[in-house]
């Protein structure tokens, strides 16, 4: 049987592929989205829903002694590291560690920014497309704090936000009550980001941007990214329905992008910074408008279809590796003080891998060795809130037009 044609494979259908080939297919290229599994079954799934408009500065490895002697006892509800792991990851660590200095943290920022400035436009832009405002909140994300000293510091922080033009209240415990009256008192104060937009169910966003692909002619195909292999020209791969060939390939498979980066000789430093997350029924009276992060614990609970999604931190383990249950075990008792929650929804905790990259920046460009070869991927904790800005910014590099923002940043050549 002859190969399928089209002009572009976009392997990977989490939302930053699904992205990527919806604004391929805009341009006018004949498009085929491939996966292993269903659009948005993997990480893309399972996250906290945030499109991170306020987020200007990157998730940084800490750098005061405070936090580092309590992210080293390794027994922190926000972070947690599989001490076996440790010697692998180390090096890793120490670049993450070296890139998040004050100096190397205000470059990553500003590198970012173009970015997070674009995020919201360009999501609503395919939200309005796909005609999937029902699975979005407009009411913004609230910032909670425990303590007097970290509330203090993020007031402090929010001129910086100001001057970006962000939205943003400070709420006092009693208005903090009158906002989300299902909180209790364990809380001294909140910032209410007014800006960002939550989805309550990710994966059905990102079937909603399928929908619109599938609606506009494109196809979605089984198969493994890994037949990846040079063709005449460009690129093919195996399908359920058969070999696919495409003049462009753009590799947007998250966490799994470094292994068929390294088979065309990239190495990238991309490790995976696993997180959980679990539903809980809501107490009647009690439940939340917008979703909440508890600062100090490390963990967002956030109002989803299926219930209240408690999100965890960090996790730093093999990708492999078991699922451990001590993150949420450490989260769940915090969440409770905060907020009554019902019993859990789900037979299992869900786990996901963040794609990272040392330098807080994801990849998103052209591979530079191998003609036609695009990558997509190393989102972290953004993948959500970037994916539609990322898209654009690859498809006009793959097309040629000038792009919307300076791909330089995040181009792979970085890596050497
Ligand atoms: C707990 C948690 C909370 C988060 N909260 C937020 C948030 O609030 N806001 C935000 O912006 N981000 C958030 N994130 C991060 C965000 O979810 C990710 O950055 C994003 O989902 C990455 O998308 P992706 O498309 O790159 O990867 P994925 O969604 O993982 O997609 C990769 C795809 O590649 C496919 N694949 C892999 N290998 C192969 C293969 N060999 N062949 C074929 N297909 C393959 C997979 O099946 C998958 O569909 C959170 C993450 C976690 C874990």
């Amino acid at each position: 049987m002859p190969a399928m044609k089209a002009d572009a494979i976009v392997l990977g259908a989490g939302i930053v592929g699904v992205c990527a080939a919806l604004h391929l297919q805009a341009r006018g290229r004949s498009v085929v989205l491939v996966d292993r599994r269903g659009p948005g079954e993997e990480t893309s799934f399972g996250n906290a829903g945030l499109i991170e408009r306020a987020s200007i500065v990157p998730y940084a490895f800490p750098r005061a002694w405070r936090d580092i002697l309590r992210y080293a006892s390794n027994r922190a509800s926000a972070v947690r590291y599989d001490p076996l792991f440790l010697p692998r990851i180390a090096p890793w660590l120490f670049a993450y560690w070296r890139h998040s200095s004050p100096a190397r943290l205000a470059e990553a920022a500003r590198a970012m920014l173009p970015l997070i400035e674009r995020c919201l436009d360009e999501h609503d832009a395919l939200i309005a497309a796909a005609g999937a405002e029902d699975v979005v909140r407009r009411e913004g994300w609230i910032e909670a704090f425990r303590t007097p000293a970290a509330f203090d510091r993020a007031v402090a922080a929010t001129p910086a936000a100001a001057a970006l033009g962000l939205r943003f209240e400070i709420l006092d415990p009693r208005s903090l009550r009158e906002r989300e009256p299902g909180l209790t008192g364990a809380l001294c104060g909140a910032v209410h980001w007014l800006d960002p937009v939550a989805v309550r169910d990710p994966r059905a966003l990102t079937r909603h941007y399928v929908d619109l692909f599938t609606s506009r002619g494109g196809r979605s195909l089984r198969g493994d990214a890994q037949t990846l292999a040079p063709a005449e020209p460009g690129w093919s791969v195996t399908t359920a329905a058969g070999a696919l060939e495409a003049r462009d390939a753009v590799v947007a498979l998250g966490a799994w992008s470094g292994a068929l980066a390294k088979r065309f000789g990239h190495r990238v430093p991309l490790a995976v910074k696993r997180g959980y997350h679990m539903h809980y029924a809501a107490t009647p009276g009690a439940g939340l408008t917008r979703p909440v992060l508890d600062d100090e614990g490390g963990y967002v609970l956030a109002p989803m279809t299926r219930g209240i999604r408690l999100t965890t931190g960090v996790e730093m383990a093999a990708a492999d590796a078991p699922a451990s249950p001590l993150p949420l075990s450490r989260c769940e008792p915090l969440a409770r003080q905060i907020l009554p929650l019902g019993a859990r929804l789900d037979a299992a905790p869900w786990m996901g891998l963040r794609p990272a990259l040392p330098d807080m920046r994801p990849v998103i460009g052209a591979s530079g060795r191998q003609p036609g070869l695009w990558f997509s991927f190393g989102h972290a904790h953004h993948g959500l809130t970037l994916a539609a800005v990322s898209g654009r910014l690859i498809a006009e590099l793959v097309t040629g037009e000038a792009p919307v923002v300076d791909p330089a940043p995040y181009a792979i050549g970085r890596f050497g």
